[in-house]
């Protein structure tokens, strides 16, 4: 017997199923998932008495988003969006809160806090407590789904940021949405590190990067990247975003392709690096030590 597919993407599975249906499979031909519609007319069909009412855009501080619920019962919902966010951050926050809504808002409820607010930590890096991954989880799901990501970017293709930034608008998310997503179902060994001045935010690995031991750390932590790194050194080439072969000894014990763009609205640069199928041929001899210093100072 296998186990039956977790509550968020069997929740997401059944939008994107209907939305296919409704639209046609060619449906992000025409654009990406509208899902501030999508949240009010689905909760209105399928839930008319405890239904969204509104998507709406404040100032939330320390937050990107909320999920917020009437004084009077039943009760009845809104998303709040923090302003200033990108379309695809928005998208992406407003897919989050759904997943809330449709996973989780008993619990917030019986929490009587008057809605859940959510940290950028937990809506656009998929970190924090069960409940936020799952919502996270479904998002990536409803507006990126599998089927059609892995059509366009197949799991042992090695992808370049223009790739990726098509993916992106195709999707309406963020770049780094399209990455997360990527590295989640890729086969290929490949990280992504979101640095300022230097200093890793915060990085992830794909699960074949990972069990090889190739990632950073970055939780209580601060990883300084090389110094040489674009990311660093600030020289944004062609070259610099469309990979640069990067010696063992640099980023790890065995060489990398790396490819780095900077994001001057958020003041940050997102490093993609690519590692060989092969495999870390360091790993066998007594170099790992020096890794894992490396990776866990
Ligand atoms: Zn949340």
């Amino acid at each position: 017997m296998t186990a039956s597919p977790p509550r968020p993407l069997k929740e997401a599975y059944k939008l994107t199923t209907m939305l296919d249906l409704v639209l046609g499979i060619d449906r992000f031909e025409k654009g990406p998932v509208d899902v501030e519609r999508l949240a009010i007319e689905y909760s209105t069909k399928t839930a008319p008495a405890t239904r969204i009412h509104e998507v709406i855009d404040r100032d939330l501080t320390g937050c990107v988003g909320a999920l917020v619920y009437s004084d009077t019962v039943p009760r009845q919902w809104g998303i709040v969006c923090s302003t200033g966010q990108t379309p695809g951050r928005r998208n992406f926050t407003i897919a989050h809160e759904l997943g809330h809504y449709l996973l989780h808002r008993d619990l917030i409820e019986a929490k009587d806090e008057g809605g859940i607010y959510c940290e950028e930590e937990s809506v656009h890096r998929g970190e924090g407590p069960d409940i936020e991954r799952q919502a996270d989880e479904f998002a990536a799901n409803l507006l990126m789904p599998l089927n059609d990501c892995r059509r366009l970017l197949p799991a042992r293709t090695r992808p370049d940021f223009d790739l990726l930034g098509t993916l992106a608008t195709r999707y309406g998310v963020s770049l780094t949405a399209v990455i997360l997503r990527w590295l989640e179902y890729t086969q290929t060994r490949a990280l992504m590190v979101v640095s300022n001045e230097g200093f890793a935010h915060w990085a992830k690995a794909s699960d074949a990067a990972f069990r090889s031991g190739a990632y950073i750390a970055t939780k209580n932590t601060v990883f300084e990247l090389p110094s040489a790194a674009t990311a660093v050194t600030g020289d944004h080439s062609d070259e610099a975003r469309s990979g640069i072969l990067r010696p063992r000894g640099f980023w790890f014990e065995e060489s990398v392709v790396e490819m780095c763009i900077r994001s001057e609205r958020y003041d940050q640069e997102i490093t993609l690096l690519h590692l060989d199928d092969a495999g870390p041929k360091w790993q066998a001899d007594e170099a790992v030590e020096d890794a894992y210093d490396r990776l866990s100072r």
